[in-house]
Parts: structure tokens; C-alpha cells; sequence
């Protein structure tokens, strides 16, 4: 690590590096296999990159510990996703401008009988790292335009579906889509799929033309967690078809609080400039809502107007406004 610390030079320009490390040891007298000894420096040098870029870590009882987890977890979840025991809630999202709801987000809820329910920022993580993230996302976007294709007797009412990056991976997935929303019926506008800019900056060519592709069949494509990853806004330009972008919770969550409040106007004009709507999650008081439509945010999510919910409460909503 001291070696490192020093700059390389490479075509005379001085640069340096960092490395994150990992470190396995075997303990005395009891023989272990070089490959898994190994595996345990990888583990362990991944946990050191998660905590600070150039830093190190030891593997111990309790990294030993969470793969054991995480392996159970992925194996009680691929039986729940072939046994259909996930379910969906949905989270209505208001405009602004008529304190409406114009749309919902569809999120994974997985009740373990016995042992209660998991949360999605644990089962997803697991997903994604397995690919069980491809089953499971088939079926939420099938089921979730199943329900939103009974909204729309209560008014046109979008559905929101989240994707991740291993979907978009698949030539298959616009394929898939479209004959999610052909079995039911559901036009391809009132279908948004919230992505991450990871799939934007990345390298791979591919997940792009999916999202070009999609785009052009009339689905919405949304920016979700904006201002939580790199935020290099030079990209935004390149991807004139995301409709919207999605301030992630963390900097609503802190209003009023002065530097929050700048960013959120600064990421509401540059959404404005791009001819993007603006969405607002994570909106917990009265006091946020009223700033953020005072602000000209386009659209407001949060428990302040509803908790994520069974469909069966969400379309109860819908009914009762289309009466109101
Ligand atoms: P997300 O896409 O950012 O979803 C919004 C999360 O914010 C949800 O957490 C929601 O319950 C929570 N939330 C909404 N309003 C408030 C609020 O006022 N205050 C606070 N503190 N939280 C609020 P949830 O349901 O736990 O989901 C967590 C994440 O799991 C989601 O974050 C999404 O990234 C992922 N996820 C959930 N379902 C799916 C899915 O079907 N597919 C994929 N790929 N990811 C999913
Ligand atoms: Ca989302
Ligand atoms: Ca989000």
C-alpha cells in the first residue's frame, strides 16, 4: 500500500493509482484450499471497496457469517418467486398542479411465512447479484400492468414499474414488455419504467438500445434516484427520451434544509431545460409538498399522500377521487 502511494508515470504525465485490498488467512493447523482462501481475499477486498475506495479489509467470522445469508436468502426467494409469493404494493404519485393521482409505483413486497416480512432493500441486492432479478421483474411488470389495467376506468393512470440493468441486458426485454402490455390491454403510455444512470454511463451498448427501442413503442422512461449516483449531467443531453427525473428521497428527506433546497431548485430547472417532468420521492410533511409545488415541482411521492399499499386500497383511492 506504500508502493502505491506513489504516482506512475505513463506517457510522462504522473498518475496515481489506488487499490482496495483484501486479505484471507488461513488459521494454523487447519489445512484449507488455496481456490477458497482466495475467495475469501475477493469477498473480503469487495467489503473494502463498499467502505472506502483504497482501504482494506480482513475476511472474518462475520463475512463468513453473511454469505451464509445471503446464499439462504437467494434460495428461500427463488422458491418464492416459482411458488408466486411475492406480491405488489403501489404507491400513489400526485400532480402537483391538481393534488391528483396521476400515477403509482409498483414495489415488491416478500412476506416469509414464519419469519415475516423481507425488505426490498435486501431481497433486490440478492436478486440482482443471482440474475433471480430477470424472473422476478418479469412478473412484476406483467402483474403491475394487469392492475394498472383496471385503473383506467377511473382515469388515465400510469403505472411505474422499477427495472434493473440485468433486465435491460436481455435483447428479449422490449419484446417482453410489449406483450405484458398487449395481454392486458394496457397502451404503452400509461407503462414508466424507473432506471438508474448506471445503465446510462455504463459501457455496454446494449442496454441503451433497449431503452431507444422503448421509447419509440410509446413507454416512459424515467430517471430514478437522480442525484445519488454520479450525476454527470453532460449524459442528459445524450438520452432525449427519459421523460422525467426522480429526486432521490435523501435530499427531499432534508428539506427545509438550505443546501437542499438549492439543489432541488437547480434539479428542477435542469429537468425543465431538458423537457423533462420532475419527481419528487420520499415527500414526508405538508411543509415539503407545499415548497416543492411552490418550487414547480411536476410530481410529488411520498407517505405525506400514501404509503405503499395493497392494490386493492389503491383502486379503492381511484374510485373514490373519480367520484369526487
Ligand atoms: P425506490 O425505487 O427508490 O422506491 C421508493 C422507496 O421509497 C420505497 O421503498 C418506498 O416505500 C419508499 N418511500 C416512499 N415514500 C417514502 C417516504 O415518504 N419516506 C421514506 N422514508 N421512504 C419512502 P421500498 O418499497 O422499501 O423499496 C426499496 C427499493 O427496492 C426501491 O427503491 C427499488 O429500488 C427497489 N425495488 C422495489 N421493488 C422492486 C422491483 O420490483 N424491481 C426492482 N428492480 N427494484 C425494486
Ligand atoms: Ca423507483
Ligand atoms: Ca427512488
Amino acid at each position: 500500500r506504500t508502493a502505491w502511494a506513489d504516482p506512475v508515470v505513463v506517457d510522462g504525465r504522473s498518475v496515481h493509482v489506488s487499490a482496495s485490498t483484501g486479505v484471507a488467512l488461513a488459521r494454523p493447523g487447519v489445512p484449507v484450499a488455496g481456490s477458497d482462501l482466495l475467495r475469501e481475499a475477493d469477498i473480503a477486498m469487495y467489503r473494502a471497496k463498499e467502505r472506502r475506495l483504497g482501504g482494506f479489509e480482513i475476511f472474518d467470522d462475520d463475512m463468513r457469517g453473511a454469505i451464509g445469508e445471503r446464499l439462504a436468502m437467494a434460495s428461500a426467494l427463488r422458491r418464492a418467486i416459482s411458488e408466486r409469493l411475492l406480491t405488489l404494493d403501489y404507491q400513489p404519485i400526485i400532480d402537483l398542479r391538481t393534488g391528483r393521482i396521476c400515477a403509482a409505483e409498483a414495489l415488491s413486497r416478500w412476506d416469509q411465512p414464519g419469519s415475516g416480512p423481507v425488505a426490498p432493500d435486501a431481497f433486490i441486492p440478492v436478486a440482482e447479484d443471482t440474475g433471480l432479478i430477470v424472473p422476478l421483474g418479469a412478473w412484476a411488470l406483467r402483474e403491475a400492468c394487469a392492475h394498472a389495467a383496471t385503473w383506467q376506468r377511473y382515469g388515465e393512470i400510469d403505472v411505474r414499474v422499477n427495472v434493473s440493468p440485468r433486465q435491460l441486458y436481455r435483447p428479449e426485454y422490449p419484446d417482453e414488455v410489449l406483450a405484458s402490455l398487449a395481454q392486458v390491454g394496457l397502451p404503452p403510455r400509461r407503462l414508466g419504467l424507473e432506471i438508474t444512470e448506471h445503465v446510462l454511463v455504463g459501457e455496454a451498448a446494449g442496454p441503451r438500445e433497449a431503452l431507444a427501442r422503448l421509447s419509440s413503442l410509446g413507454v416512459s422512461l424515467l430517471l430514478d434516484d437522480f442525484g445519488t449516483g454520479y450525476s454527470a449531467l453532460g449524459y442528459l443531453h445524450r438520452f432525449p427520451y427519459l421523460e422525467s427525473l426522480k429526486i432521490d428521497r435523501s435530499f427531499i428527506g432534508r428539506l427545509p434544509a438550505p443546501g437542499d433546497a438549492a439543489i432541488i431548485t437547480a434539479v428542477i430547472a435542469i429537468g425543465h431545460a431538458f423537457g423533462m417532468a420532475v419527481v419528487a420521492e420520499g415527500v414526508a410533511d405538508r411543509d415539503q409538498l407545499d415548497w416543492l409545488r411552490d418550487s414547480n415541482c411536476d410530481l410529488a411521492q411520498g407517505y405525506v399522500i400514501g404509503r405503499p399499499m395493497p392494490a386493492a386500497a389503491l383502486l379503492e383511492l381511484l374510485r373514490r377521487q373519480a367520484d369526487a
